[in-house]
């Protein structure tokens, strides 16, 4: 195993106001994962809205910094690299995020968001050359260049304007994509084509994604492996098929009860009238966050962090329900998601 992307126990902390009012918020809380170069994977973040998705996509994809612990791209911590290694990274690394509007220029032909980074990076000789790489692209994301090429984002359908972006991702060759909630802006009927085209590019092209989604029900057709969010901590992890079908954290067990995987339209939205109160004063220091709903609690839950308990070979909890299981050390958890993926892949191609 080779790690192309990796975060090290990074945490984000955002801190607001001004002298003797200030006031700070961990949106993440020392989380690991590794994408594996060699083996190409779908891996999932799933959390409700403010669990701290969008932080962990802006990390990964080197925008903001983290407070603590480390990100490396092909080795080399993000914060060290030379123009030329971040250069790579930023053509290796690609994102699609939930709005696909902000990434047009209105005032510019789509053309110009297709063309402008494949000459940026030097990729195609010409322009006649890039003009084909696009073709090919927006064909094999279910659009036709005819119908697309020349026109104004406006003139565009969401969905159309999400799946240039997934075209524009592909035609620059990446390893990793990472899509933050890429369908949740896009209509139900076309959020079906446009995974299926980011999974292609996973299984065809060996792009590995990071499909972070609100939606356990899309979570569960596309990952292999999964985290599960809540507010900055990882719950719950590891083969998605096992954490969604049998839950063991008492969380992802609320989630997962209220989203029955046989009725797609039953959506996990729903769980938030369940969860809405956001009383701060239930969260504490260093416990565990779901603490104050939980029906297990126990008085150990609020004194120290959870360790990850490794529960069965392909999952972790931190959840102390499962503290005779082997507690996992941080390193040891992007490696089980890893092995996870493999496993995954190798039933896959025996089938
Ligand atoms: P999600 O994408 O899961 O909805 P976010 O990563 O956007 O979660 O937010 C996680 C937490 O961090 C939230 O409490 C949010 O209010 C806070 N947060 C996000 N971005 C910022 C920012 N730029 N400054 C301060 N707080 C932020
Ligand atoms: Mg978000």
């Amino acid at each position: 195993m080779t790690a192309l992307l990796e975060a090290r126990n990074i945490s984000k902390v955002y801190t607001a106001g001004s002298f003797g009012k200030k006031t700070s918020n961990t949106a993440l809380d020392r989380m690991s994962l590794l994408i594996d170069e060699e083996n190409p994977s779908v891996t999932v973040v799933a959390g409700e809205s403010g669990s701290g998705k969008t932080t962990l996509a802006h990390l990964l994809l080197g925008v903001i910094e983290p407070t603590a612990g480390q990100l490396l791209y092909r080795g080399k911590d993000m914060s060290e690299m030379n123009a030329d290694e971040h250069r790579v990274f930023r053509r290796e690394v690609q994102a699609i995020f939930q709005d696909p509007f902000e990434a047009y220029n209105p005032f510019h032909k789509v053309d110009r968001v297709l063309i402008k980074p494949l000459r940026n990076f030097g990729i195609g000789g010409s322009d006649r050359e890039r003009r084909q790489i696009i073709a090919e692209a927006l064909e094999a994301v279910g659009l036709h260049p005819e119908d697309t090429l020349g026109r104004y984002p406006h003139q565009l359908s969401g969905g159309q304007r999400q799946r240039i972006m997934v075209a524009r991702a592909m035609a620059l060759k990446p390893r990793i994509i990472i899509a933050d909630e890429p369908v949740s802006m896009v209509d139900a009927s076309l959020r079906a084509t446009i995974l299926e085209s980011l999974l292609r590019l996973n299984k065809e092209l060996g792009i590995s994604l990071v499909y972070i989604t609100h939606d356990l029900t899309t979570a569960y057709q596309v990952g292999d492996n999964i985290l599960v969010l809540y507010r900055g901590d990882v719950t719950e992890l590891g083969d998605v098929d096992k954490v969604i079908k049998d839950p063991k954290h008492p969380y992802t067990h609320l989630l997962v009860d209220s989203i029955p995987i046989a009725n797609p339209s039953h959506r996990w939205g729903k769980v938030g009238d369940v969860l809405a109160t956001d009383d701060e004063n239930d969260i504490v220091s260093d416990g565990c966050k779901f603490v104050g709903r939980c029906v297990h609690a126990m008085p150990i839950c609020s004194t120290q962090r959870v360790p990850t308990y490794r529960t069965d070979a392909h999952r972790g909890v931190a959840c102390y329900l499962y503290q005779e299981s082997p507690a996992m050390k941080p390193e040891d958890l992007p490696h089980m998601m890893s092995e996870v993926a493999l496993h995954n892949r190798s039933n896959q191609n025996g089938e």
